[in-house]
């Protein structure tokens, strides 16, 4: 019996998790689950999983949630600093927060060791080295949930990294992988969070859109393999089959192929290194025929090359770029800026702010929090309509 916690259990990510999990009682036991402040949906998988804990962020919350669950084996709590604490005890917990809210939940139970799965990709790339060395300490077990990672890592032999020429993240491009910039200009929040193949959350699907999703990809795959980021590469293709492929030397290219379902990767790595069943079909290669690849183009999708200079340069460049790019995606999704300003907007608070590099938690969360503040100032100067 493997106990169980879900970080962000409400979301996307949270959803597709609880739905393997509850497939499987006799070998899953729900810890804590957790969610930002949406009550109902929590407390109603709180009573199917009789899970031990549940608990929002949002502290106003709280009454509604001790009564949606009175009478029941669950307890209940609120905030940040309780969210942290349910995150450690399970053996196994999923970090599905979305951004960097998840940076210290995942902490938590990474300090906590057992097997800690990340979905959650933003605090890897604001803080990769202070969580590897976290995990390093506690001996907590890391596990990439994101397709593309879930993918390399189940290509990537650990024992012999030497023998790896290339990572390829691959790239489906988004919606408006064959828009011209003029064409974007104009996108509504509605036609940016409908992607072609997945049905993920309102953040990640602006990511996709802008493709800074595969820039933050490029540097989640940075901390989590053995590999020179040079060595990294992205390659467009439209089908999302293919989820990522290892070049090794000698000429072999190791791929993972899959539906476009995050249950397949979530199941990886809930079953590990076991393997389980899920209610997917097999993929049907004959139906789908082929399989396209294109090169990324930078000059409509500068979000790869923002990230990519972040990864080189280092130091405190990725958590700026993470923070900026929250805070720019967050005023789209609230039509404060058009689509193309987001990455200007990122772009605009990197050449603004370069503190030294950050060593601890605290430093980091310190220039995500500045990084934060200088993305909204300018927006607010840019609805004003000044000129930056
Ligand atoms: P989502 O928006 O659907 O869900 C986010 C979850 O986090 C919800 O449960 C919400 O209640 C909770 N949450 C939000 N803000 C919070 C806060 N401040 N404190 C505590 N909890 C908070 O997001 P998602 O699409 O499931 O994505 C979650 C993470 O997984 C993201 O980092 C995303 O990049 C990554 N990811 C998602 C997918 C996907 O298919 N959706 C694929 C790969 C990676
Ligand atoms: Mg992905």
């Amino acid at each position: 019996m493997k106990t169980v916690s879900i970080l962000g259990a409400t979301g996307s990510v949270g959803t597709s998790t609880l739905d393997l999990v509850e497939r499987e009682p006799d070998r899953f036991r729900v810890r804590a689950l957790t969610a930002n402040g949406d009550v109902g949906k929590l407390a109603a998988a709180a009573r199917r999983t009789g899970a031990e804990l549940a608990v929002v962020a949002d502290e106003s919350c709280l009454p509604a949630l001790r009564d949606a669950l009175a009478g029941t084996v669950t307890q209940v709590a609120a905030g940040r600093q309780a969210i942290c604490d349910a995150a450690a005890g399970a053996d196994w917990t999923m970090g599905a927060i979305v951004g960097c809210a998840g940076l210290e939940p995942v902490m938590a139970a990474i300090r906590h060791g057992g097997t800690v799965v990340l979905a959650n990709k933003e605090p890897l790339v604001s803080a990769g080295e202070v969580i590897l060395a976290a995990a390093a300490r506690s001996g907590a077990t890391l596990l990439p949930a994101d397709s593309e990672h879930n993918a390399i890592y189940q290509c990537f032999d650990f024992a012999r990294p030497e023998g790896v020429r290339r990572i390829i993240l691959t790239a489906s491009g988004g919606p408006f992988r064959d828009w011209s910039r003029e064409q974007m200009a104009d996108v509504t929040v509605e036609q940016a969070v409908a992607h072609p193949n997945w049905s993920m959350g309102a953040k990640i699907s602006i990511d996709s859109a802008t493709m800074m999703n595969k820039g933050l990809e490029l540097i989640e795959a940075a901390r989590l393999f053995p590999v020179p980021h040079e060595r990294i590469e992205v390659v467009m293709h439209r089908q999302s089959v293919i989820h990522s492929m290892v070049d090794y030397v000698d000429g072999s290219m190791l791929a993972q192929l899959g539906p476009s379902d995050m249950r397949v990767p979530i199941a990886h790595t809930l079953a590990w290194p076991e393997r389980m069943a899920t209610p997917m079909a097999p993929l049907d290669l004959v139906a789908i025929g082929r399989l396209d690849f294109e090169a990324c183009d930078p000059v409509r999708f500068p979000a790869i090359k923002l990230a990519r200079d972040a990864l080189e340069a280092g130091g405190a460049r990725p958590a700026i770029l993470n923070a900026a790019n929250e805070i720019a995606v967050a005023a789209f999704l609230d039509r404060r800026i058009g689509f193309l300003e987001i990455a200007a907007i990122v772009a605009d608070t990197l050449d603004h702010y370069d503190p030294p590099a950050p060593e601890t938690l605290e430093a980091v969360l310190a220039i995500d929090g500045e990084a934060r503040r200088m993305a909204d100032e300018r927006i607010r100067d840019h609805a004003k309509g000044r000129v930056r």
